[in-house]
C-alpha cells in the first residue's frame, strides 16, 4: 500500500499484540513505525456497498482509501445475486430496508440512465399459485403501499395469460418498478466514479484486527505485504465477515455486534429460450423469496435461489437439487421440460439470526450503538443490498457527516 504519512506508534492504549511484537523485534523497532499510515478513512471491502461509500465519501471532500481482501472488487455477495432492482414490497414499514430499498431503487434507476449501465424496468410478477395464497398477495400490497410502493396491479388468470402465457396462477400483482441491471457494470461505475473523486482502491489487502486509540483506529492488514493504518473514519462493509471482523477491533463492545449465519442459494439455468418476459416470483418462503425465475440482461432465464443454511463461505454447487427445483418451478411454469435446466451458480445471504427467525432489518451500527467515534458497521446486508447500494452510502454518510 502507498504510505501516505508516517505516523508514531506510540499509544499505551492499543500495546503491541504477539504478532506485532515479533515483527518489531525482528525489524529493529523502528521499522513497524515506518510501516503505519494515516488516512483520513477507510473502506473495508468493495462489494457493492463498500464501493459505493467510498464514492460517497470521496465525493463529499474525504481522503478515502478503500481495502478489498480478494484480488478484484466485487467476488462474493455483490456478484452472486439475482440481479434485481426491488421495488420495496417485502419489507416492515419503517425498517431500514423499507425505507432504503424504495430510496435506492430510485436512485439506481438514477444512476443506470447517467452512467450508462445496462439494466431494465421490465416488472415483475408474483404470483398466488393456490388460492390460500391470495391472502399473502392481499398482506404484500398493503405492505407495498406502506412502504410508498402504490403502483402494484392485481392481476387475474387471464391477465397473467395475456401477459406470460407459460405462468399459471390464479391471481398475481404485477410490480412494474421491479427490474434487472448489470451487476458488473454497476460495481465497475461505482469504483470509477469513486476514483475519479479521488478514493484508491486496493486489493489483495484484508484487514485482520483493529484497535480503537485516542487518535484514530488503528487497522492492521494481512495478505503478502502486511501494513498498518491510523484512520479516523472507518466503514466496515464486509458482508459476510462483518461481525468476524467487528469482534477483531479491540474497542468495539462485543455485545453490540450481532451473531452471524449463512443462507446459501443455489441458481439453476434455463437452457434454450426464455418463455418469460418478466420476473416470475412465488410468494415468499422463510429466508428468502422463493425459488423465482429472473432473467439477465441478454434474456436468459435462471431460477433460485433456494435457501440452505452452511457453516462455511463455500460457493461449490450442491449436487442432486434438480428435483426440488422442478417440483417449486412447475407450481407456475407446468409446462417446464424435464432436464430443462442446469447448475448456474451459488451465493451467500448474510444473515444476523438463524434458521427459523422472523425476517431481520439491516443493520447499521454508528457511535451511538457503540461508542466509537468514526466507526460505522454494516451487518446483515442481504438482499436488496444490490437496490439500496446508492441510499445506504447516503445513510452511512449521514452517520459520518462531513468532517471527521
Ligand atoms: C443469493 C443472493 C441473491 C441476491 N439477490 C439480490 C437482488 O436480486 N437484488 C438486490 O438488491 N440484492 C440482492 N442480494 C443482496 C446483494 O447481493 C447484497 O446485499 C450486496 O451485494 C451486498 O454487498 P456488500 O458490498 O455489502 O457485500 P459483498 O459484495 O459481499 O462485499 C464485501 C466485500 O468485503 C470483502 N472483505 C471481507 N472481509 C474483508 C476484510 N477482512 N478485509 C478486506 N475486505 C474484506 C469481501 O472480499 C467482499 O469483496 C442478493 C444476495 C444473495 C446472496
Amino acid at each position: 500500500m502507498r504510505l501516505l504519512q508516517s505516523v508514531p506508534y506510540a499509544s499505551a492504549s492499543c500495546p503491541l499484540d504477539a504478532r506485532d511484537s515479533a515483527l518489531y523485534a525482528a525489524q529493529g523497532g523502528d521499522e513497524i513505525v515506518r510501516n503505519i499510515s494515516e488516512i483520513d478513512a477507510v473502506v473495508i471491502g468493495a462489494g457493492v456497498v463498500g464501493l459505493a461509500i467510498a464514492r460517497r465519501l470521496a465525493s463529499s471532500g474525504r481522503q478515502v482509501v478503500l481495502l478489498e481482501a480478494e484480488n478484484r472488487m466485487g467476488s462474493h455477495s455483490s456478484s452472486r445475486n439475482s440481479e434485481v432492482i426491488h421495488a420495496g414490497i417485502y419489507y416492515p414499514r419503517g425498517s431500514l430496508k423499507a425505507r432504503l430499498c424504495v430510496e435506492g431503487k430510485r436512485a439506481l434507476y438514477r444512476y443506470c440512465h447517467a452512467q450508462g449501465i445496462a439494466h431494465s424496468r421490465l416488472g415483475k410478477l408474483i404470483v398466488a399459485t393456490r388460492d390460500e395464497d391470495i391472502a399473502v398477495l392481499e398482506r404484500l400490497k398493503l405492505q407495498a403501499e406502506d412502504n410508498g410502493v402504490d403502483d402494484l396491479q392485481w392481476l387475474d388468470r387471464q391477465d397473467v395469460r395475456a401477459l406470460e402465457p407459460e405462468v399459471v396462477c390464479v391471481r398475481a400483482l404485477l410490480s412494474p418498478s421491479t427490474g434487472i441491471v448489470d451487476s458488473h457494470a454497476l460495481l465497475a461505475a461505482l469504483c470509477r466514479d469513486a476514483r475519479s473523486a479521488g478514493a484508491e482502491l486496493v486489493v489483495s489487502s484484508p484487514v485482520v484486527s483493529g484497535c480503537v486509540r485516542a487518535d484514530g483506529i488503528l487497522l492492521s492488514g494481512g495478505g503478502a505485504e502486511p501494513f498498518r493504518v491510523l484512520c479516523q473514519t472507518v466503514v466496515n462493509a464486509t458482508g459476510l465477515q462483518a461481525s468476524s471482523l467487528a469482534r477483531s477491533i479491540e474497542g468495539v463492545p462485543k455485545d453490540t455486534v450481532p451473531p452471524s449465519f449463512l443462507a446459501k442459494g443455489h441458481y439453476f439455468v434455463l437452457t434454450g429460450r426464455s418463455p418469460f418476459s418478466r420476473l416470475i416470483y412465488p410468494v415468499p418462503e422463510p429466508g428468502g423469496l422463493g425459488i423465482h425465475v429472473t432473467l439477465d440482461l441478454a434474456g436468459r432465464a435462471r431460477f433460485g435461489p433456494d435457501v440452505h443454511w452452511v457453516d462455511t463461505i463455500d460457493y461449490r454447487f450442491e449436487e442432486g437439487l434438480e428435483g426440488v427445483f422442478e417440483d417449486a418451478i412447475r407450481r407456475y411454469f407446468p409446462t417446464m421440460k424435464a432436464q430443462s435446466i442446469e447448475p448456474g451458480y451459488t451465493g451467500i445471504r448474510p444473515k444476523v439470526a438463524p434458521s427459523g427467525s422472523a425476517p431481520q432489518d439491516f443493520v447499521v451500527h454508528g457511535p451511538e450503538t457503540h461508542g466509537v467515534r468514526g466507526l460505522v458497521n454494516l451487518y446483515g446486508i442481504e438482499s436488496p443490498g444490490l437496490t439500496a447500494a446508492l441510499a445506504l452510502a447516503e445513510h452511512v454518510h449521514a452517520i459520518i457527516g462531513e468532517h471527521p
